[in-house]
């Protein structure tokens, strides 16, 4: 349910959805006002003229004619997808109609059949006349049946309203043919994926295909050192170079240990220059619990070619008397790098 749009707005909404309009004569004071209610708005409804000709179509949905007076709708869509407005307000194009259909509209539900003619439809739908003769071999050029799609998800778009808000006139008054030639059921289709959010856009290109692909960052030694006291030790054993040079790394040192329970085991990365210096990381701390523990020491950086990534530990015990060396039993470095 909406308020109908102005005509400067229609002409802008419609515009803005790429459609070629013309504003025909005076279309904008051109309605049938007087002899009714326009609006709320709950849709868009679609016709065919059973006419050729654009002009003379066009001319015939302004005047109307002495059984009906025009507007006869609010844009005539000729073959070329060109759209003629031809009215403002209350246009005389639906007719009574079924209010079930009506309400399903509004509840943007599917709709029932049309077998009552109790409602006044001029009130509550915009009309477009689409030309065609609606003898089923009179062709709808894809440009024509496009300009139909953009034009209602245009106007759905601009109410908030979903493709069930777009209806034929056969779906709306008992008797009813247009528009023939195409399915309601497909045009809500396309109606639908026009009004569909685009597609999430793919993340920007790499500068090279090695700088996209990570390499697995995956080291493991089952035994490994016991770590004294109070005295860093590179883990695992045996200065292994964890990776070097990686303009991206990030991963994580697990360690399993064996400590009495309420001593600390603090972590950190370090990458060693070739002068011998050394940049290290921030320290992470961890407690040790009774029956072994399990503990993780995470870390992402980046490191230049000609420097090595290590890991180190230190241990200290809960009691800070106690000698007794921490046994690590597993060192394992799990991540991802990218050179
Ligand atoms: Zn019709």
């Amino acid at each position: 349910m909406a308020t109908p749009m102005s005509a400067d707005r229609l002409l802008r909404v419609l515009r803005g959805a790429g459609l070629r309009v013309i504003e025909h004569r005076s279309w904008r004071t051109h309605n049938r006002n007087h002899k009714g209610p326009w609006g709320p708005v709950n849709g868009v409804m679609i016709h065919h003229t059973v006419t050729a000709g654009t002009m003379s179509s066009v001319e015939l949905c302004y005047n109307g004619r002495s059984t009906l007076p025009g507007p006869l709708c609010h844009g005539v869509i000729a073959k070329d997808g060109t759209i003629y407005l031809v009215g403002n307000g209350r246009a005389n194009h639906a007719g009574l109609g079924d209010d079930d259909v009506l309400r399903a509209v509004q509840n943007e539900q599917a709709l029932p059949a049309d077998n009552e003619a109790n409602t006044d439809g001029n009130r509550h739908f915009y009309g477009f006349e689409a030309i065609n003769l609606g003898d089923g071999k009179d062709p709808w050029p894809a440009a024509q049946l496009e300009a139909i799609e953009k034009a209602a998800a245009a106007i759905c778009r601009e109410h908030g309203w979903t493709h069930r808000s777009v209806v034929g006139h056969n779906e709306w008054q008992p008797g009813k043919v247009d528009p023939r030639g195409f399915t309601m059921a497909s045009m809500r289709a396309r109606v639908e994926e026009r009004l569909a959010p685009p597609a999430p856009q793919p993340p920007a290109p790499a500068p090279s295909e090695e700088s996209i692909v990570p390499a697995n960052w995956n080291r493991a030694t089952e035994t490994d050192i016991e770590l004294t006291p109070g005295e860093w030790k590179t883990v695992p054993a045996g200065s292994v170079d964890l990776v070097t040079g990686a303009t991206s790394y990030t991963g994580s040192m697990h360690l399993t240990l064996t400590a009495p329970a309420g001593g600390t085991v603090q972590g950190r990365f370090f990458h060693l220059r070739p002068d011998g210096t050394r940049w290290t990381s921030p320290i992470v701390e961890r407690l040790t619990t009774s029956g072994g523990s399990f503990m993780d020491f995470p870390h992402a950086g980046s490191v230049d070619p000609t420097e090595r990534v290590r890991f180190e530990a230190i241990y200290y015990p809960a009691d800070d008397t106690d000698e007794t060396p921490a046994p690590i039993t597993s060192a394992r470095l799990r991540g991802l790098y990218w050179k």
